[in-house]
């Protein structure tokens, strides 16, 4: 199964591409998590990427796709892959095109009033990855690994508007995109996580 999950900044994509990647038995790409670990530690490319990042702004489709390209080819890729936060212009989609098929785009709504709550209020775990919103969760430790929570640079408020804003303008055409090549399921994420995540379950089968 090969999979791409799509949605403006703070739909829920990681949290729903985690579960649905555990269940499916296949890997969980994140591009935005392979570039905030290339910062953490502190190489050529995450120091490139830093400042993009921080100003909600998108790392350049060749380095994107030379990331990609070497991520699939991993042993934990044999059984599938599920993309999350890439492609995110029609030029990664075309590239992605050129190295394999996708089954389904899984494309999460949310109403764009609700993006920036959504987004603000999520707290990271900078040791595992593990996500959680203040509004569910109100603990200042990492659940999974007891590490101290923190909100991501990107996610402080100002930041948010400029990613919603590139989402719009780069990678909302890629709905048109896939539905022209009969691959997206459309998703409410607008729903209790347990909920978005029965819906996407049931639109893959
Ligand atoms: P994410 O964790 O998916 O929200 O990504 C965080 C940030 O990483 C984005 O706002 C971009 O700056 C960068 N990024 C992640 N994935 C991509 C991609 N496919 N293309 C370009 N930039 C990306």
């Amino acid at each position: 199964m090969k999979l791409v999950f799509l949605g403006p900044p703070g739909a829920g994509k990681g949290t729903q591409a985690k579960r649905i990647a555990e269940t499916y038995h296949i890997a969980h790409i994140s591009t935005g998590d392979m570039l905030r670990a290339e910062m953490r530690a502190g190489t050529e490319l995450g120091l490139a990427a830093k400042s993009l990042i921080e100003a909600g702004k998108l790392v350049p489709d060749d380095v994107i796709i030379s990331m990609i390209e070497s991520r699939i080819k991993q042993d934990d890729c044999r059984n599938g892959f599920l993309f999350d936060g890439f492609p995110r212009t029609v030029a990664q989609a075309d590239a992605l095109s050129g190295l394999c098929d996708i089954d389904y785009v899984v494309n999460i709504e949310v109403p764009s009033e609700r993006l920036i709550h959504r987004a603000c209020g999520r707290r990271i775990c900078p040791e595992c990855g593990a996500s959680y919103h203040i509004d569910f969760y109100s603990g200042e430790n990492c659940k999974e690994c007891g590490a101290k929570l923190r909100q991501r640079d990107d996610d402080k408020e100002e930041t948010v508007w400029n990613r919603i804003k590139v989402y719009e303008e780069q990678t909302a055409p890629l709905i048109a995109y896939y539905t022209e090549r009969d691959k997206i399921v459309t998703v409410n994420g607008d729903q209790e996580i347990d909920d978005v995540t029965a819906d996407i379950g049931k639109a893959l089968k």
